[in-house]
Protein backbone atom coordinates (compact mmCIF):
# COMPACT_ATOMS: atom_id res chain seq x y z
CA UNK A 1 0.00 0.00 0.00
CA UNK A 2 1.27 3.67 -0.76
CA UNK A 3 -0.04 5.89 1.77
CA UNK A 4 0.70 10.02 1.99
CA UNK A 5 0.84 11.70 4.73
CA UNK A 6 0.42 15.52 4.02
CA UNK A 7 3.61 17.16 5.60
CA UNK A 8 3.75 20.54 5.24
CA UNK A 9 2.89 21.10 9.42
CA UNK A 10 1.81 19.16 12.14
CA UNK A 11 2.33 15.66 13.79
CA UNK A 12 3.06 14.02 10.18
CA UNK A 13 6.00 12.06 11.61
CA UNK A 14 3.49 10.34 13.87
CA UNK A 15 1.27 9.30 11.46
CA UNK A 16 4.34 8.04 9.69
CA UNK A 17 5.62 5.98 12.01
CA UNK A 18 2.34 4.31 12.65
CA UNK A 19 1.90 3.64 8.96
CA UNK A 20 5.05 1.95 8.68
CA UNK A 21 4.34 0.13 11.72
CA UNK A 22 2.11 -1.61 9.68
CA UNK A 23 3.81 -2.45 6.38
CA UNK A 24 2.69 1.02 4.63
CA UNK A 25 4.84 2.20 1.94
CA UNK A 26 5.38 6.40 3.19
CA UNK A 27 5.78 9.27 0.92
CA UNK A 28 5.52 12.67 2.80
CA UNK A 29 3.56 14.90 0.28
CA UNK A 30 4.67 18.89 0.28
CA UNK A 31 4.11 18.74 -3.59
CA UNK A 32 1.26 17.86 -6.37
CA UNK A 33 2.82 15.14 -7.97
CA UNK A 34 3.63 13.76 -4.81
CA UNK A 35 0.27 12.64 -4.76
CA UNK A 36 1.07 10.05 -7.98
CA UNK A 37 0.22 6.54 -7.51
CA UNK A 38 -0.62 6.95 -3.69
CA UNK A 39 -3.81 4.82 -2.75
CA UNK A 40 -4.53 7.48 0.36
CA UNK A 41 -3.53 10.47 2.13
CA UNK A 42 -3.60 11.52 5.34
CA UNK A 43 -4.04 15.06 6.65
CA UNK A 44 -2.80 15.32 10.39
CA UNK A 45 -3.20 17.40 13.27
CA UNK A 46 -2.09 20.74 13.28
CA UNK A 47 -3.15 24.14 12.86
CA UNK A 48 -5.83 24.46 10.19
CA UNK A 49 -5.14 27.94 9.09
CA UNK A 50 -1.52 27.30 8.98
CA UNK A 51 -1.86 23.86 7.04
CA UNK A 52 -4.37 25.37 4.33
CA UNK A 53 -2.32 28.86 3.62
CA UNK A 54 0.68 25.96 2.86
CA UNK A 55 -1.40 24.25 1.01
CA UNK A 56 -2.45 27.19 -1.45
CA UNK A 57 1.12 28.66 -1.74
CA UNK A 58 2.10 24.89 -2.60
CA UNK A 59 -0.99 24.40 -5.01
CA UNK A 60 -2.44 21.51 -3.77
CA UNK A 61 -5.41 22.46 -2.87
CA UNK A 62 -7.19 22.06 -6.24
CA UNK A 63 -4.69 18.40 -6.28
CA UNK A 64 -6.22 17.07 -2.97
CA UNK A 65 -9.71 18.21 -3.97
CA UNK A 66 -9.33 15.99 -6.80
CA UNK A 67 -7.32 13.32 -5.04
CA UNK A 68 -10.18 13.10 -2.50
CA UNK A 69 -13.05 12.26 -5.25
CA UNK A 70 -11.33 8.71 -6.08
CA UNK A 71 -9.14 7.46 -3.22
CA UNK A 72 -9.22 7.55 0.36
CA UNK A 73 -8.02 10.56 2.65
CA UNK A 74 -8.45 10.81 6.41
CA UNK A 75 -7.93 14.12 8.52
CA UNK A 76 -7.09 14.08 12.01
CA UNK A 77 -7.84 17.04 14.16
CA UNK A 78 -6.83 20.02 12.26
CA UNK A 79 -7.04 17.94 9.06
CA UNK A 80 -11.08 16.94 9.90
CA UNK A 81 -11.53 20.88 10.02
CA UNK A 82 -9.93 20.96 6.51
CA UNK A 83 -12.26 18.53 4.78
CA UNK A 84 -15.52 19.98 6.04
CA UNK A 85 -17.35 22.06 4.31
CA UNK A 86 -18.60 24.39 6.58
CA UNK A 87 -16.12 26.14 9.72
CA UNK A 88 -17.87 29.15 10.36
CA UNK A 89 -14.75 31.34 9.13
CA UNK A 90 -13.05 32.05 6.45
CA UNK A 91 -9.90 30.07 5.94
CA UNK A 92 -8.69 27.76 2.83
CA UNK A 93 -10.46 24.55 3.31
CA UNK A 94 -10.48 21.08 0.70
CA UNK A 95 -14.59 21.12 1.26
CA UNK A 96 -14.73 17.24 0.64
CA UNK A 97 -16.86 16.18 3.43
CA UNK A 98 -20.84 17.28 3.82
CA UNK A 99 -19.69 18.08 7.58
CA UNK A 100 -19.97 21.24 9.59
CA UNK A 101 -16.98 21.76 12.41
CA UNK A 102 -16.65 23.92 15.35
CA UNK A 103 -13.08 24.39 15.42
CA UNK A 104 -11.29 24.41 19.50
CA UNK A 105 -15.32 23.30 20.37
CA UNK A 106 -13.02 22.11 23.76
CA UNK A 107 -12.21 25.08 25.35
CA UNK A 108 -8.47 26.42 25.31
CA UNK A 109 -5.29 23.93 25.47
CA UNK A 110 -5.47 23.61 29.12
CA UNK A 111 -8.78 22.18 28.14
CA UNK A 112 -6.98 18.71 26.30
CA UNK A 113 -8.60 15.50 27.50
CA UNK A 114 -8.00 11.50 27.15
CA UNK A 115 -11.06 9.15 27.11
CA UNK A 116 -11.00 5.14 26.90
CA UNK A 117 -13.83 4.37 24.64
CA UNK A 118 -14.79 1.26 22.65
CA UNK A 119 -15.03 1.91 18.96
CA UNK A 120 -17.10 -0.26 17.15
CA UNK A 121 -16.09 0.14 13.82
CA UNK A 122 -12.30 -1.16 14.48
CA UNK A 123 -10.87 -4.33 14.99
CA UNK A 124 -11.55 -5.90 18.40
CA UNK A 125 -14.24 -3.70 19.03
CA UNK A 126 -14.70 -4.66 22.67
CA UNK A 127 -11.16 -3.38 23.44
CA UNK A 128 -11.34 -0.30 24.48
CA UNK A 129 -9.50 2.87 22.45
CA UNK A 130 -7.63 5.42 24.05
CA UNK A 131 -8.69 9.05 22.95
CA UNK A 132 -6.26 11.80 22.68
CA UNK A 133 -8.07 15.46 22.44
CA UNK A 134 -5.73 18.38 22.16
CA UNK A 135 -7.85 21.80 21.02
CA UNK A 136 -10.15 19.58 19.19
CA UNK A 137 -13.15 20.41 17.07
CA UNK A 138 -16.42 18.73 17.41
CA UNK A 139 -18.51 17.68 14.15
CA UNK A 140 -21.80 19.54 14.28
CA UNK A 141 -23.77 18.47 11.68
CA UNK A 142 -23.71 16.14 8.43
CA UNK A 143 -25.79 15.72 5.53
CA UNK A 144 -26.01 13.81 2.14
CA UNK A 145 -23.91 10.57 1.98
CA UNK A 146 -21.93 11.53 5.49
CA UNK A 147 -22.22 9.78 8.34
CA UNK A 148 -21.21 10.42 11.94
CA UNK A 149 -19.63 6.99 13.24
CA UNK A 150 -18.31 7.87 16.74
CA UNK A 151 -20.14 10.03 19.84
CA UNK A 152 -19.04 10.86 22.92
CA UNK A 153 -20.79 9.79 25.76
CA UNK A 154 -22.53 12.84 25.80
CA UNK A 155 -23.82 12.73 22.17
CA UNK A 156 -21.08 14.94 20.27
CA UNK A 157 -19.73 13.68 17.66
CA UNK A 158 -15.70 12.84 17.46
CA UNK A 159 -15.72 10.93 13.73
CA UNK A 160 -17.74 11.07 10.54
CA UNK A 161 -17.35 8.83 7.14
CA UNK A 162 -18.10 9.58 3.66
CA UNK A 163 -17.45 7.01 1.00
CA UNK A 164 -13.54 6.91 1.37
CA UNK A 165 -13.29 10.14 3.41
CA UNK A 166 -12.52 9.95 6.90
CA UNK A 167 -12.23 12.68 9.91
CA UNK A 168 -11.62 12.43 13.61
CA UNK A 169 -11.79 14.88 15.93
CA UNK A 170 -8.90 13.22 18.41
CA UNK A 171 -5.36 11.93 17.42
CA UNK A 172 -4.65 8.14 17.06
CA UNK A 173 -1.30 9.08 15.95
CA UNK A 174 -0.30 9.92 19.15
CA UNK A 175 -1.36 6.35 20.73
CA UNK A 176 0.12 3.32 20.05
CA UNK A 177 -2.37 1.09 19.71
CA UNK A 178 -2.73 0.99 15.65
CA UNK A 179 -6.63 0.19 15.08
CA UNK A 180 -7.79 3.32 13.35
CA UNK A 181 -4.81 3.24 10.64
CA UNK A 182 -5.22 -0.10 10.21
CA UNK A 183 -9.07 0.96 9.67
CA UNK A 184 -7.94 3.59 7.22
CA UNK A 185 -5.57 0.81 5.27
CA UNK A 186 -8.70 -0.96 4.51
CA UNK A 187 -10.25 2.09 3.51
CA UNK A 188 -8.29 2.91 1.47
CA UNK A 189 -7.83 -0.73 -0.12
CA UNK A 190 -11.50 -1.12 -0.77
CA UNK A 191 -13.58 -0.23 -3.87
CA UNK A 192 -16.33 1.66 -2.26
CA UNK A 193 -16.63 5.43 -2.70
CA UNK A 194 -20.67 5.89 -1.80
N1 LIG B 1 -7.07 23.76 17.14
C1 LIG B 1 -6.52 23.36 15.87
C2 LIG B 1 -7.27 24.01 14.71
O1 LIG B 1 -8.29 24.56 14.91
C3 LIG B 1 -6.55 21.85 15.73
C4 LIG B 1 -5.73 21.23 16.82
C5 LIG B 1 -5.13 19.91 16.46
O2 LIG B 1 -4.99 19.51 15.29
N2 LIG B 1 -4.68 19.23 17.49
O3 LIG B 1 -6.81 23.96 13.62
Amino acid sequence: MKIGVLALQGDFREHRISLEKLGADVTEVRLPEHLESLQGLIIPGGESTAIGKLMVAYDLLEPIRAFGQTQAIWGTCAGAILLAKEVGREQPLLSLMNMEIKRNAFGRQIDSFEIEMAVPFLPSPEKPYHLTFIRGPIITRVWGNARAVLSLPDGRTIAARQGKLFATSFHPELTNDLRFHQYFLELAKSESIG
